[in-house]
């Protein structure tokens, strides 16, 4: 078995049950139709997804082009690629930004703080010089993983005391990567649960001082979302590209409980890049996002 399918055996167990279900179908009919939405929407792959994946089946029906059952699935599998297949689009570091430019968001518990760490070894690993900022300066204790991660793998971490401003802390730590040459700088932020005015002032308050230094920067707005949370993973998605227009997602525990059809969810009504998949704790276990691996990996 594929590591990634191993990792991703819950997603396989709940989107799997549709093998034994069309499987064992000896016609397809409004009841198999209707399981088949059920299994996807258990799977998190949420209304609107669902909605065109089994539209789309019963137009196959209709039109005669799927007419027995052992048609159904590879049907249903390639609505699941092509709902997602836009979403793939590598994170390309651009050589000419220098630094490029980071900025990483997200709620608190989702796995953003490893997911930096994450990054920026696979940054480093190509040779790159990387510089973090500490900006979650809310939490002390992001502040200080990070700064232990740093210290580990020999990175500069830009910080200040914990209560400082977010968007000063990434201010002077853009300020610096500049003056150094950095090549990627990682930019943490708070990720506390606020109001969406909250969050959109404050958002918006980081990227205006950036700008100040590079009128370009950030170069990439990633949302960090855990799947295991389902569809507040999506509702999260929404919040934050309201607030600060995203340009990537990474969805994290995938190989945890997570029923990984969130990303579906994501793709459908977001239509924003799915750089990464996290499905494990170390570097490696950051995965760039492939569309047919993942469909292939989950219904095999
Ligand atoms: P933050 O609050 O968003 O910064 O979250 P952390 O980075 O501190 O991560 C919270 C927990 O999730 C930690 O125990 C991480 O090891 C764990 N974690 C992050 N990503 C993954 C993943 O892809 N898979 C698994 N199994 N755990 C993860």
């Amino acid at each position: 078995v594929d590591p990634l399918e191993q990792r991703l055996e819950r997603t396989r167990s709940s989107l799997g049950s549709l093998f034994g279900l069309i499987g064992s179908a000896e016609r397809i009919d409004d009841d198999l139709i209707e399981e088949i939405e059920t299994t996807l929407l258990t799977a998190d792959v949420g209304v609107a997804a669902t909605t065109r994946i089994v539209e789309r089946l019963r137009d196959g029906v209709r039109q005669g082009v799927i007419s027995e059952p052992s048609q159904v699935l590879p049907a249903v599998q390639a609505e699941l690629y092509d709902l997602i297949e836009p979403c793939e689009d590598f994170l390309a570091v651009d050589p000419d930004k220098k630094p490029f430019v980071i900025l990483m968001v997200g709620v608190n518990g989702v796995g953003k703080t490893t997911t930096i760490g994450k990054l920026a070894r696979r940054y480093l690993d190509e040779g790159k010089n990387v510089m973090l900022a500490a900006g979650d300066t809310f939490r002390a204790a992001a502040v200080e993983q990070l700064q232990a991660w740093g210290e580990r793998n020999d990175v500069p971490v830009v910080a200040q005391a914990s209560g400082a401003d977010t968007a000063a802390v990434i201010y002077d730590a853009l300020h610096s990567a500049k003056s150094r040459g950095v090549d990627v700088l990682i930019a943490d932020t708070a990720g506390r649960l606020h109001t969406q005015a909250n969050l959109m002032a404050e958002l918006s308050k980081i990227i205006r001082v950036m700008k100040k230094i590079d009128p370009e920067a950030p170069h990439e707005t990633m949302l960090v979302v855990d799947a295991g949370t389902g569809q507040n993973a999506l509702s999260q998605a929404r919040q934050f590209n309201e607030a600060a227009q995203l340009t990537g997602i990474t969805v994290t525990k995938l190989d945890g409980t997570a029923r990984g059809g969130v990303l579906f969810a994501i793709a459908e009504e977001m239509k924003i890049p799915i750089r990464f998949i996290g499905v494990g704790e170390t570097a490696a276990d950051l995965r760039p996002f492939d569309a047919g691996t993942f469909v292939h990996a989950i219904l095999p």
